[in-house]
């Protein structure tokens, strides 16, 4: 039967050694330490596995090459004074003890703190002191560390961990938006403002429960973000500022700018999300349209799909790829708020790639624009009946039968979500779903001639599933309507890309609360999912999204909903929000690189959640902090921040009045 001693040395030959970790003081150290005495009992026989093991109070003793791994990557020296939090069973901080000269170790449980105390004091680790406590405030009497090892997985990196860093100092945690799935980080002080951070791959920690990291015991698990008010003192905002202005990219014309590092940084994303702060600015539609420009004509990106309804954009898209014009049953964008898409600034992008495409032979090379909402139930109705009057005459007369429980609402469809609910009408569901179903049956037979025209006709189809379905939930709350729709959005979008197939890349242009990660703002804690969210989950790192802000000018808006549009004074930003730090840079206008940030330091004071501003196609400036700020934390929610001081309401173009014919369509015309 193997001593523990003959286990020990094998397990460091086989479990460290053996991965390469080659650092003979740390080597020693594995020697000498005995694990099975920081193991509970009844595990004593498996203390050398290659695994973690449970200890009281349900958390786990590290497995032993993990803590190999963040020890030599902490590199620590013999003069070095070290933290480490979540002590836990004391393994870790024994192991530290004859690695530095002194160990200071935080544990959140009492009894695991008393436990690790006694047991270091019991092998001789004089230089290791134990401390009870919320270890992500870190231990600032003994500050600054040369190196803190964190031993459990926090949602980012705790900024009172960073300060109390000495300069040169290494931090090790695991980090991850999910509780039990991190990303070993190293991050190195370089200077007093200065962090460098790299990875040393994934890991699978306990949560870091605290202050700084996730929310404690059957509280929900989010991370820190909304609920209390933020207060940011001057000297503070002053700080961040001088921060976010050193690890910004300046410009001073949005017609100008040069777009070489942003596509860079943008790399080989399948998606790229572009923002708005409002429905109603010139010069986040001007930009937008440029990006979009150099990521068609630059990288091969050949959709764009638009916070609009999709017959409308389908107007736009037969225009741009020379396609036959459909009629619409209510002229293009004519519905409430007409200037989103019917201005002069999205005319001048819509001709740009008519002319862009005019270019390209091939049909199927053109890039095309689609609009990913849901409000279209009278036009999609229209569509899908045009459509299957050219293709299947019987079939048509059978969907007219169907929509014909629609008529009464077509115009105002948000009444018949009410009469539904309230138990007046019992819906149309049934001939929604069973139209689709029809029509998706028949797809082969369809698309024999030409896809593109069966495509349109299935995605009208299923906004009037959506739509149906839509009107109903609004009746039921806010929330649930809000996230079907922005379900419908992605799932839009993923069609979009499985029909142009598999070198398909996506231009998404919607506002900041669509396509910023909603679990990075007070969204999350109502339980709202967006589109953002959504494409993040699903695309990880090949998707990109960009957010765009502003502190005051002017805005293109309604006062109520349905009301005319109004071109409003935008107030300067709450002076508690992510918007005033951006204006104190005293910059004109600036892209601010989160995901991949010019100063890690900047990401990491950005971290702390923040008020943000929402102007959609109502806005409403003197109420102004309760109906259009939020609580979000800017790292979280974008890779990149664009941002322009001063803006100014787009130019809404005319409506026309009565039903556009073919020859009138697109607008403008
Ligand atoms: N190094 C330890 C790991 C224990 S597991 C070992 O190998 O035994 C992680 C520990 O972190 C748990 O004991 C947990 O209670 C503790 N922990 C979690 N959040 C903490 C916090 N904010 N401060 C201190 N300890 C924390």
């Amino acid at each position: 039967m193997p001593t523990f001693k003959d286990r020990r040395d094998a397990m460091v030959e086989m479990q460290i050694m053996a991965r390469g970790i080659k650092e003979e003081r740390l080597l020693s150290a594995f020697h000498k330490i005995p694990r099975e005495k920081f193991v509970p009992g009844r595990y004593h026989d498996l203390s050398y596995e290659d695994a973690p093991l449970p200890i009281e109070e349900g958390q786990t003793i590290s497995q032993p090459y993990i803590v190999a791994l963040m020890l030599d990557a902490a590199k620590i020296k013999p003069t070095d004074r070290v933290l480490e939090v979540g002590t836990g069973s004391g393994y870790v901080c024994a192991l530290l003890s004859l690695l530095a000269t002194d160990v200071y170790g935080i544990e959140w449980h009492q009894s695991l703190a008393s436990i690790a105390a006694a047991r270091l004091e019991a092998i001789g680790c004089a230089n290791a002191h134990v401390m009870h406590g919320d270890g992500t405030l870190g231990w600032p009497d003994r500050a600054p560390f040369d190196a803190i090892i964190v031993s459990a997985g926090g949602p980012e990196v705790p900024h009172s961990l960073l300060s109390q860093l000495a300069i040169g100092g290494r931090l090790v945690i695991p980090v991850g938006a999910e509780q039990r799935q991190q990303e070993l980080l190293l991050i190195v002080r370089t200077s007093q403002d200065h962090y460098e951070r790299s990875s040393l791959g994934k890991v699978q920690f306990v949560p870091l429960v605290g202050s700084e990291g996730w929310a404690i015991d059957g509280a929900p698990v989010e991370p820190r973000r909304a609920g209390r008010p933020i207060r940011i003192g001057v000297r503070e905002t002053a700080k961040l500022a001088t921060l976010i202005g050193e690890s910004c990219e300046p410009f001073d014309s949005v017609d100008k700018v040069g777009l070489e590092s942003m596509l860079a940084r943008i790399g080989n994303a399948r998606i790229v999300l572009l923002g708005e702060a409002t429905h109603g600015t010139a010069e986040f539609y001007r930009l937008r349209a440029r990006i979009t420009e150099a990521l068609v004509a630059r990288m091969g990106f050949n959709i764009v799909a638009l916070e609009a309804d999709w017959p409308d954009a389908a107007a736009i898209d037969r225009r741009v790829r020379m396609l036959d014009s459909m009629p619409l049953r209510e002229p293009m964008f004519s519905r409430f708020p007409t200037w989103m898409w019917r201005n002069t600034q999205f005319q001048c992008f819509v001709d740009w790639l008519e002319r862009r495409n005019r270019c390209i032979d091939d049909r199927s090379k053109r890039t095309s624009v689609h609009g990913l909402d849901i409000y279209s139930l009278n036009n999609s109705i229209g569509a899908v009946l045009d459509y299957l009057d050219r293709v299947d005459p019987s079939a048509a007369e059978r969907a007219r039968e169907m929509y014909a429980c629609f008529t009464p609402w077509e115009r105002d469809p948000s009444t018949y979500g009410r009469a539904v609910t309230v138990g007046q009408l019992e819906g149309c569901e049934r001939q929604a779903l069973g139209t689709l179903r029809d029509l998706l049956e028949q797809r082969l037979r369809y698309c024999k001639d030409d896809g593109d025209n069966f495509f349109d006709a299935a995605r009208n189809a299923t906004v009037i599933t959506e739509a149906e379905k839509y009107y109903r939930a609004m009746y039921r709350g806010a929330r649930e309507s809000w996230n079907l729709r922005d379900r419908h959005m992605f799932e839009t979008l993923l069609a979009l890309l499985e029909h142009r197939g598999p070198d398909a890349r996506a231009v998404v242009w919607a506002h900041n609360s669509h396509i910023g990660n909603a679990a990075a703002t007070e969204m999350a804690m109502h339980g709202e999912l967006n589109l953002g969210q959504l494409v993040r989950e699903k695309f990880g790192d090949r998707a990109y999204a960009i957010g765009f802000g502003t502190d005051r000018g002017t805005v293109a808006a309604a006062t109520n909903w349905d009301g005319p549009m109004e071109v409003k004074v935008v107030r300067p930003a709450h002076p508690d929000s992510y918007e005033h730090l951006c204006h104190e840079t005293g910059k004109k206008a600036f892209f601010l690189p989160l995901r991949k940030p010019h100063s890690l330091g900047m990401r990491v004071a950005l971290l702390e959640p923040r008020l943000e501003r929402a102007i959609g196609v109502v806005y409403r400036p003197d109420t102004e902090l309760v109906s259009h700020y939020f609580q979000a934390t800017l790292p979280g929610q974008f890779d990149e921040f664009v941002w322009i001081d001063e803006t100014n309401a787009v130019e809404a173009m005319e409506i026309p009045t009565a039903v556009a014919s073919p020859d009138t369509l697109p607008f403008g015309l």
